[in-house]
C-alpha cells in the first residue's frame, strides 16, 4: 500500500512539473508541429525585448510543445523585461539610463485569485478605494496574485506595508522582488508596470499575439507563433520564436529565393529548406535552429507571398532523402553550366548525393559572368597573404580541372625562383581567389591584353593564333561587332592574368537559377530535385 502511494505521488509530480523542453521531444516532426527558432540569444541576450501586437497578447508558458494560456493582456506595445531595476525612455529599456524608473521590489497581496480577471476586479476595488500608484496582476507559477508599488530595497517596501494594507481589504501584503524566473511587462506607450509572469518549474514563459491571424513584432520583423523567453547564464533574456514548421519555412523561403519566382522553383527550394532544417536540428542548445546565416536566415512573415505560401503548403511534410535519411540539401545561386560534386568542392565523402551534373537550364541572360584582370604585383600580394613563400609571382595558371564538369580544382602560382604554390579543392580556390572569381567555373588567361577602341575586349571570347604569335597585331587586326568595325590595340605587356568565368556560389547541389529555368520550361519541382540531387527520394515526414 505504501509503495502504491509513492507511485501515485511520483505520477502526480510528473504531471505537475512541465516536461523539460526540447530534450524529451519526440523525434517525429511535421509541418504542423512546433519548432523553436533562436532570434536573439547568447551574446544577443538582453535585459528586455520590445514587442508590438495589434490586439495585445495571450500570456502563458510552454509545457513541452503545448502553449498554456493563463490570461490576456490588452496593451499593444510593451517590453518583456528581466525582473530588475528598469529605466524606460521612449522605446528603450535600460538598467541605468534616464527616463521612468521601475524598481524591482513590490508588495504582494497574499491571496490566490481565480484568474487574471479576478485579480483585475480586486485591483479595480483598490483603485476605487482611493489607492494611487502602481498596481498590477502577476501570474506566478500557477497562481494569480496582485502586486503593488515598486521599491529599491525590501526595507523600503516593508516600511510602506502598513500604508498599503489600508487598501487591501483585509488581505496581508508581503515583500517580493528581484526574482530570477519573473518576466516584468512594461507598457511602452505610457510607461507603467502592467504584469509579471513566472512559469511553473520546467516550463518557459511565453506570449502569443491575441486575436485571429495577428503577429508579434520585434525590431522590424513580424512573427507567427509565440515568443518564448529563456535565460542566458548571465540572467539576461533570450528571445525564441516558437512557430509551426510550415510557418518557419514560409519565413525562410523568400530570403533564399525571390518570392516572385515560378512556383515549381519555390517548391523545390521549400524542400531544400525543410530538409536543411531537419538535418541540422540540435546545432544549438535551448532551441532547434537560429535565424541567422549560421543556420538558415529567417525573418518571419514580412516577405511571405501567395506563391511562398502555396510552395510550402503544396509540399507539406516533404523532404529530400538519401538512403532513408534526410539530406543537407545544398544549393547556390548559379552554376554557369555545370554543377560540381561535394567531394571536389569540400573534400571527404560529404554529400554523395551532390554529384556534378550538367546545368543547361539557367537562362543565359541571368548567368553571372565575371572577368578580372590582375598583374604580377597583385598576385604577389595575394601569394604573400596566403603565406605561399614563393616571392615575386611570375605565373599563375589552372593546374587541374574537375572531370567531367571542367570546373577549377587547382590553381598554381609560380614564383621568380621557380618555386610553386598550389591551391587545391574547388571551394578553397573560390574562397582564396574570391577577389577575382565568383564560382569555381573559370579560366585564367595570361599574356598581353588586347584593347578595342572603347575598352578591353572580354577575354576568353576571342582568340587569335598565328605562327608569329601576337607581336605584330596592333594596327592590323579589327573586329566587327554590332557597333561596327573596331581596331584592336595592344595593352600593357608586363604580364597580366585575367580570371574569366561564370556562375555564382559553391556549385554544390541545386542551382537556383537552374531551378528557375527548369520551372519556366515546365518541369515540376520533383524533376528539379531529381535533376540536381543524385539517387535521392522525396518522402513525407510520416513515411520516414
Ligand atoms: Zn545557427
Amino acid at each position: 500500500m505504501k509503495r502504491r502511494i509513492h507511485k501515485l505521488l511520483f505520477f502526480f509530480i510528473l504531471l505537475t512539473l512541465c516536461s523539460f523542453s526540447t530534450g524529451l521531444r519526440a523525434a517525429a516532426y511535421s509541418d504542423e508541429g512546433m519548432i523553436r527558432v533562436g532570434l536573439s540569444y547568447s551574446r544577443g541576450a538582453q535585459l528586455s525585448f520590445n514587442a508590438l501586437a495589434e490586439e495585445g497578447y495571450e500570456l502563458g508558458y510552454f509545457d513541452g510543445d503545448t502553449f498554456v494560456k493563463v490570461g490576456r493582456l490588452s496593451n499593444r506595445y510593451v517590453a518583456f523585461c528581466r525582473d530588475t531595476t528598469l529605466s524606460v525612455h521612449g522605446n528603450t529599456v535600460s538598467a541605468t539610463g534616464s527616463g521612468t524608473v521601475f524598481k524591482p521590489y513590490h508588495l504582494e497581496v497574499a491571496y490566490d485569485f481565480g484568474g487574471k480577471a479576478d485579480a483585475e476586479d480586486f485591483i479595480d476595488r483598490v483603485l476605487e478605494a482611493g489607492y494611487e500608484g502602481e498596481i498590477f496582476p502577476a501570474y506566478l507559477r500557477g497562481v494569480w496574485r496582485v502586486r503593488i508599488e515598486h521599491y529599491s530595497t525590501p526595507e523600503y517596501a516593508s516600511a510602506d506595508a502598513d500604508r498599503v494594507r489600508a487598501f487591501t481589504q483585509g488581505a496581508d501584503v508581503t515583500v517580493v522582488g528581484l526574482e530570477e524566473d519573473v518576466i516584468t511587462v512594461v507598457d511602452l506607450n505610457s510607461p507603467s508596470l502592467v504584469a509579471e509572469l513566472a512559469a511553473p518549474a520546467g516550463c518557459t514563459p511565453a506570449v502569443r499575439a491575441a486575436g485571429e491571424g495577428n503577429t508579434l513584432k520585434n525590431g522590424q520583423y513580424y512573427y507567427n507563433g509565440a515568443f518564448e523567453f529563456t535565460r542566458h547564464s548571465s540572467g539576461s533574456l533570450n528571445l525564441v520564436n516558437t512557430v509551426s514548421l510550415a510557418d518557419y519555412i514560409k519565413g525562410v523561403l523568400p530570403y533564399e529565393m525571390d518570392g516572385s519566382w515560378p512556383l515549381e522553383a519555390l517548391k523545390a527550394q521549400a524542400l531544400c529548406a525543410r530538409s536543411y532544417l531537419l538535418s541540422n536540428m540540435g546545432r544549438h542548445s535551448g532551441f532547434d535552429i537560429c535565424s541567422s546565416t549560421h543556420c538558415q536566415v529567417y525573418y518571419g512573415t514580412e516577405k511571405e507571398t501567395e506563391s511562398v505560401r502555396r510552395a510550402v503548403e503544396e509540399t507539406m511534410d516533404e523532404v529530400i532523402t538519401y538512403e532513408g535519411k534526410i539530406i543537407g540539401a545544398y544549393f547556390f545561386s548559379s552554376s554557369g553550366g555545370y554543377t560540381e560534386s561535394a567531394k571536389n568542392v569540400w573534400g571527404g565523402n560529404t554529400a554523395p548525393y551532390c554529384a556534378a551534373v550538367p546545368d543547361p537550364f539557367e537562362n543565359p541572360d541571368s548567368i553571372t559572368h565575371f572577368s578580372t584582370t590582375v598583374n604580377r604585383t597583385q598576385l604577389t600580394s595575394l601569394a604573400s597573404y596566403l603565406g605561399a613563400g614563393i616571392g615575386q609571382v611570375v605565373d599563375c595558371y589552372v593546374s587541374e580541372y574537375t572531370e567531367p564538369a571542367h570546373n577549377v580544382y587547382a590553381v598554381t602560382l609560380v614564383g621568380e625562383s621557380g618555386k610553386t604554390y598550389t591551391v587545391k579543392g574547388c571551394d578553397n580556390v573560390r574562397i582564396k581567389f574570391s577577389s577575382y572569381v565568383k564560382s569555381p567555373r573559370f579560366d585564367i588567361l595570361s599574356g598581353t591584353p588586347l584593347y578595342a577602341d572603347d575598352g578591353q575586349l572580354p577575354r576568353g571570347e576571342l582568340a587569335v593564333v598565328t605562327e608569329d604569335g601576337l607581336d605584330h597585331v596592333e594596327d592590323r587586326f579589327y573586329v566587327i561587332d554590332k557597333n561596327g568595325i573596331e581596331r584592336l590595340t595592344r595593352g600593357d605587356s608586363d604580364g597580366t592574368f585575367t580570371f574569366v568565368g561564370s556562375g555564382f556560389g559553391h556549385n554544390v547541389g541545386m542551382s537556383q537559377y537552374g531551378a528557375r529555368g527548369m520551372a519556366e520550361q515546365g518541369y515540376t519541382y520533383r524533376e528539379i530535385i531529381h535533376h540536381y540531387f543524385t539517387d535521392v527520394e522525396i518522402m513525407t515526414l510520416d513515411e520516414l
